[in-house]
């Protein structure tokens, strides 16, 4: 096979046949297919798409580029979420815990912070001592064991991706659905589990920024995951304004305690709820949706979500005193400043603006070498559809470890400000539906991140 046939024929609007596709991944794999070549025919899929035979074969090559993980002596159903990536995103932390104490094992490989959007593995390594690069030896034993692990991809799992994912990053093809589905399901094949749960971001903050678009990837993963003999739900979620009240590593894994303790903002526990629910039904625990809820919402109740915590804590190194005492376990930042929004109410927010603006103080990385600081962060207590009267305290703190001069500290605040549109007293608003304070009750719709969930 010559490479440049296929991209020839790629570039043509050809659909490659499944040796030529596989001989591809082989050569991405191998290393024997330059950079070059590789860049050119993701352009081309880029411009012309896969057709359903060519995904599930890219993607299978893909998963096949590196080791599965054999889970098969695990007795318990294993089912693992994976989310499109979101500002303050930290729902893994308290969901696979909660999962795993009702009795569906979670095995999740994660990944790092990826421009505005934050990463698992960076909240967990905020925990001091938290390793998440444990060996496919020990992942299986510690599944087997607790029933769960969360470690980021390791050289031996879809080696694929890893080269094409780099490349996409700095050739313009990221933005490309099968290249995204195929991406984030290799990894997750690879992982040996039964079942997927798939929390697909929408709005401003989320690499879908429409619901069409996110319908197409979610029907796309659903269908390369049925190719490969998985369960597959995809459930969208509003991803309009920040997650919790939270953006920041260390921050991050406080709220994620609160949830572990049954408490914490509204729609983080919603949302740890409704996807909890549709793993325990892919795993055969919960009979339909009501039923998995009352299940997470218990174990998160009753402390056993918590303790499943603990001992995944403790396993992979970290302090599990956090548990009890995060302010004391978790670094906490040297400088913390405040802002003060202008009174009126809230009409819109840019997540996407906060999410930079916390990469900005530290939290994130602005190049893959920078190094997190995982105290920085922002507190927001600013919800969409709020009103805020004159005179009212500051509703964001900004924690960082920067000089107070720094530029950065500027930016951040400026990019803060103009995150939220903000109608003047007076005017009569457009709130949008889902807008709610986070702190009201839980209740189902109005107010609710799950916009469509297909099973
Ligand atoms: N996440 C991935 O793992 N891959 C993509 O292509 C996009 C998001």
């Amino acid at each position: 096979m010559l490479p440049v046939q296929l991209i020839r024929k790629k570039r043509d609007g050809g659909a490659l046949d499944d040796d030529e596709l596989r001989a591809f991944v082989s050569g991405v794999t191998d290393a024997s297919i330059p950079d070059y070549q590789i860049s050119a025919f993701l352009m081309a899929v880029y411009f012309k798409g896969m057709d359903d035979r060519e995904l599930a074969t890219w993607a299978d090559a893909m998963t096949r580029s590196g080791d599965i993980i054999d889970l098969s002596a695990i007795p318990r159903a294993k089912v693992d979420k994976h989310s499109t990536g979101g500002v303050g995103d930290k729902i893994s932390i308290p969901l696979a815990p909660a999962v795993a104490a009702c009795g569906v094992a979670v095995p999740m490989v994660s990944g790092r912070s990826l421009g505005h959007s934050g990463g698992t593995l960076d909240k967990l390594e905020s925990i001091p001592g938290f390793r998440v690069d444990l060996s496919v030896e020990q992942f299986a034993a510690q599944v087997d064991a607790l029933g769960t692990c969360l470690i980021g991809q390791t050289a031996r799992i879809a080696p694929a991706d890893k080269r094409l994912y780099a490349l996409r990053d700095v050739t313009g093809t990221i933005e490309s659905l099968p290249l995204i589905a195929s991406s984030i399901m290799s990894k997750k094949l690879a992982e040996g589990i039964d079942g997927l749960v798939l929390d697909c971001k929408v709005g401003r903050g989320a690499f879908m920024k429409t619901i069409d678009q996110a319908r197409k990837l979610a029907q796309l993963i659903r269908a390369i995951g049925i190719g490969a003999g998985k369960r597959v739900t995809c459930v969208l979620t509003d991803m309009d304004a920040p997650i919790g009240r939270t953006i920041g590593n260390a921050l991050e894994i406080r709220e994620s305690i609160e949830i572990l303790r049954g408490g914490g903002p509204r729609d983080t526990r919603e949302l740890t709820h409704a996807l909890g629910a549709e793993m325990l039904m892919l795993g055969g625990v919960a009979r339909d949706p009501a039923d998995g809820r009352a299940r997470i919402e218990r174990v998160l109740g009753d402390g056993s979500a918590l303790e499943v915590f603990r001992k995944v804590v403790a396993a992979q190194g970290g302090d599990p005193r956090v548990c009890d005492a995060p302010g004391s376990v978790l670094p906490r930042a040297r400088h913390r400043d405040e802002l003060t929004l202008p009174a009126g109410q809230i009409t819109a927010i840019d997540s996407e603006a906060l999410g930079i603006a916390a990469v900005l103080l530290g939290a994130g990385r602005r190049t893959t070498d920078d190094v997190i600081a995982p105290a920085a962060g922002l507190v927001i207590d600013a919800y969409l559809g709020e009103q805020i009267e004159p005179g009212a305290p500051p509703q964001i703190i900004l924690g960082h470890d920067l000089d107070p001069g720094d530029p950065r500290v500027a930016e951040a605040r400026t990019r803060i400000s103009q995150a939220f549109t903000i109608a003047p007293p007076g005017s009569t608003p457009h709130v949008p539906p889902h807008a709610q304070p986070h702190t009201m009750a839980p209740t189902a719709s109005p107010g609710s991140r799950i916009l469509e969930v297909l099973r």
